[in-house]
């Protein structure tokens, strides 16, 4: 975390005061700064404004969920479809069917199979 007075790195103590490492500052207090104000600081590697109050509030696992891309959903979803679809793994007919939109319109819709036979999971284009 920064100094919200003068923007040298300092690290929260357990109250979510910082100490500012520069005696030339010394501020020491909430991160946000004692009105309110400095709490936005500008990220050196994108230039983009943080507020780091909103940040503080926000970074708690659950919301940083949405971020990884890579979270896999568990168990099967969609409709039972039986004898609509043939599982390439298992050859089974018994079918858990979601239907996706793909973020880009003119991509056609892609369907999510799930076998309910073995959990194994591909996608149909129509
Ligand atoms: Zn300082
Ligand atoms: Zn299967």
């Amino acid at each position: 975390m920064f100094c919200p007075e003068c923007g040298s790195l300092s690290y929260p103590d357990s109250k979510g005061w910082i100490k500012c490492p520069d005696y030339k500052c010394g501020y020491e207090g909430p991160l946000s700064g004692t009105d309110g104000k400095g709490s936005e600081f500008t990220d050196p590697m994108t230039g983009e404004t943080i507020d780091l109050s909103k940040t503080r509030a926000t970074t708690d696992s659950k919301s940083l969920k949405h971020l990884t891309e890579v979270v896999e959903e568990e168990g099967p979803r969609g409709t039972l479809r039986v004898g609509d679809y043939i599982c390439p793994k298992c050859d089974g007919n018994r079918t858990f069917v979601e239907l996706r939109q793909t973020r880009s319109s003119d991509e056609p819709e892609t369907k999510i199979c799930t076998c309910e036979t073995c959990g194994h999971r591909w996608r149909e284009y129509q």
